[in-house]
């Protein structure tokens, strides 16, 4: 809590611009259509809006709805964010992103644009969201953004306990060059049946099943609506920079209705103020809704306990409004209209049990079949068409059964991954390099692309960091890495400034064994090699 001094500014402000929207979303709050929201704000007042939240700083500000690209004027508002140095973005549903609007969207200075999938699986997500032919138009108009140059994230609400079905979507992304991926996860309503699959259980293996998935893939994808993800994270070894605390609401973020009030979050309808009446600023810094958001001290039952109350934090809007479904469908429009309900009392879809205010690691129990297979994987992989079922015959189980307990071993988060280390020296390819490319965001999947076009490169992954691009080159010799380097930095348009070369000067292997109840430690060292 900030006492006696003001709070930082938020970091990303949600706006919904409008209810107005072409879909028919099954479960939508507000019931957005065709008529736009009571006293919503005008051009020149969401102009204002702007000016107000100038004056907390720089704050990336997105323009939500209903569907934003309903309003008439919304690229005259995100072009006026945009001169006042504001990073603008955009929550959409897609479905009116043609050519003509993806340049618009461009030409407003919005960087990046968040469309709605829910599914690959086009019946589902047209059923979903109520209008056939909503995903067709949806998947049209990332291809638009791409090709217009705007960056794309894909949102996806989760519908199923199938992970699958989230797997699907973030293929069916990556095809269309999105490394972006926001994971809403749904609260169902204390009247029970809003969500019938989802349980608590379910709500906390999905989220360590997507976080498992996804830890090395190099695609970017934060659970969304589900701070619990910090906890699950960090029992399972996952860090990650660009993480934040896993509820923002208040403390980083706040939401603009649009009728101008102003909310801690889409779906927290706790009003805290109104644009017209009070600056943003004083709104942001003194209404008691923001204040005791900011103070984790004042978080009460199993959250105020918990050694996970300021990388987590519990959901607020969950403990606010328990008995009330809260989902994402167009960026989260919950009217901000119940002043009734607890801030700051525990997330009730929490699983965890808090014992004083240090995270205890879950405790892992490994039977005697475990262990034998974890030490045969580090003993030796064999390089055959079937290696776990060379390796159940050595250990006289069945290839299903050693591939069950791989599962299983992965999700309790023992193995992270099993993946060859290919000496690349044996192949011929004697030079190898490590290059960083420091390229704008929206140019990353083009320059990815074009990396990948390269057989000698191994590997590339986006960073957090000034230099955003990373990937390795084996090649037969410095020359060959040479040429690779200057052909990409040509095709992509790269300054001397802005490549780094790191030639690989010398290499160590390392071969680290683990000792197992009962069996013995055996020291292996290769030197450099
Ligand atoms: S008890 Fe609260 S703070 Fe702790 S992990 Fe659960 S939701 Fe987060
Ligand atoms: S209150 Fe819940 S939905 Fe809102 S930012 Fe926090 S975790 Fe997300």
């Amino acid at each position: 809590m900030h006492k006696g001094s003001e709070a930082p500014g938020p970091h990303l402000i949600s706006w919904n611009v409008t209810l107005r929207c072409p879909l028919r979303c099954a479960h939508c709050y507000v019931d957005a259509g065709e008529c736009e929201a009571e006293q919503v704000l005008s051009t020149e007042e969401a102009f204002g809006v702007i000016d107000q939240i100038c004056e907390m700083g720089r704050p990336v500000v997105i323009l939500s709805g209903g569907e934003p690209l309903m309003r008439d004027d919304i690229f005259a508002i995100a072009r006026y964010g945009t001169d006042k140095g504001l990073r603008m973005a955009m929550g959409t549903s897609g479905v009116l992103i043609d050519e003509k609007a993806a340049r618009e969207i461009r030409n407003s200075g919005i960087r990046r644009v968040a469309i709605s999938i829910d599914s690959a699986d086009p019946a589902v997500h047209d059923a979903f969201r109520g209008v056939p032919g909503a995903w067709e138009l949806a998947v049209q108009g990332i291809r638009h953004c791409r090709d217009a140059g705007v960056g794309v994230q894909i949102n996806t609400t989760v519908l199923s306990p199938d992970l699958q079905a989230i797997r699907d979507v973030v293929s069916l992304g990556s095809g269309l060059g999105v490394t972006d991926y926001q994971i809403f996860f749904p609260v169902p309503t204390g009247r029970g049946n809003d969500v019938p699959w989802l349980t608590p259980q379910v709500y906390e293996d999905l989220i360590r099943d997507v976080l498992v998935t996804y830890r090395e893939s190099g695609v970017n994808i934060r659970p969304t609506c589900a701070p619990q993800f910090r906890r699950i994270a960090d029992a399972l070894g996952i860090h990650n920079p660009q993480w934040g605390r896993g509820c923002i609401a208040g403390i980083h973020y706040c939401r603009i209705f649009a009728n101008g009030d102003v909310t801690p979050c889409p779906y927290l309808p706790a009003r805290a103020g109104n644009v017209r009446e009070t600056p943003l600023k004083t709104i942001w810094q003194e209404s008691p809704v923001f204040t005791v958001l900011r103070d984790p001290s004042l978080l009460t039952g199993k959250c105020g306990e918990c050694g996970y109350r300021d990388a987590c934090g519990g959901c607020r809007a969950r403990s606010y409004n328990p008995d009330r479904a809260v989902t994402d469908l167009c960026g989260g429009i919950a009217r901000p209209d119940n002043p009734e309900g607890d801030l700051c009392g525990e997330d009730p879809w929490c699983r965890y049990e808090p014992a004083g205010n240090s995270p205890k690691p879950p405790s892992v129990s490994l039977d005697p079949a475990d262990l034998a297979l974890l030490d045969a994987l580090q003993d030796d992989i064999p390089l055959v068409s079937r290696p776990y079922a060379a390796i159940a015959a050595r250990l006289g189980i069945t290839e299903d059964e050693v591939i069950q307990k791989l599962n299983q071993l992965q999700e309790q988060g023992i193995v992270r991954n099993l993946s060859p280390v290919l000496e690349s020296r044996h192949a011929g390819l004697s030079a190898t390099t490590l290059v960083a490319l420091k390229i704008p965001d929206e140019k990353i999947p083009a320059v990815a692309r074009l990396i990948n076009g390269y057989p000698e490169v191994s590997h590339n992954y986006r960073r957090d960091h000034r230099y955003s691009l990373w990937f390795t080159i084996a090649g037969k010799d410095e020359r060959r890495i040479r040429e690779i380097v200057r052909e990409i930095q040509e095709q992509a348009g790269i300054s001397d400034g802005d490549i780094l070369e790191l030639a690989t000067v010398r290499r160590f292997k390392i071969d680290v064994r683990f000792s197992f109840p009962g069996r013995a430690t055996r020291e292996v060292e290769n030197g450099p090699g």
